[in-house]
């Protein structure tokens, strides 16, 4: 979608750390890290939110989570999955993600 600048880093307009890619499925660095590990996992075709995604569609968004926490070695240890929906869930880009944080001891609840 134009402007949207998650299609974009999926298009390689604009640099990203990449991590992962397959068919469906894009996963990069956060700009912003919030954790030593922080991979925010997203769908190549735009979706707005969770609330219009297919679930088939966020399984596989967890699968590719799972398959990258092993990778870097926070099975063990544990992680973090989070999807911010909309303006009080604190969703700042209107194309899904899931944010995959880990590497450091996680509070909760978030403010
Ligand atoms: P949200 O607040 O919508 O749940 O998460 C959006 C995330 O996207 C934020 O953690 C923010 O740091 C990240 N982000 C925003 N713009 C960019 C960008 O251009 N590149 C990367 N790698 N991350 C971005
Ligand atoms: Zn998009």
């Amino acid at each position: 979608m134009e402007n949207c600048i998650f299609c974009r880093i999926i298009a390689g307009e604009i640099p990203s750390g990449k991590v992962y890619e397959d068919d469906t499925i894009f996963a990069f660095k956060d700009i912003q890290p919030q954790a030593p590990i922080h991979i925010l996992i997203i769908p190549k075709l735009h979706c707005s939110s969770v609330l219009d995604a297919e679930p088939v569609t966020v399984a596989h968004m967890i699968s590719v989570a799972n398959g990258l926490a092993k990778d870097m070695g926070l099975d063990d240890k544990g992680f973090r999955l989070v999807i911010n929906t909309g303006k009080d869930g604190g969703q700042s880009v209107g194309h899904l993600h899931l944010h995959l944080l880990g590497g450091r001891s996680l509070q909760w609840p978030p403010g």
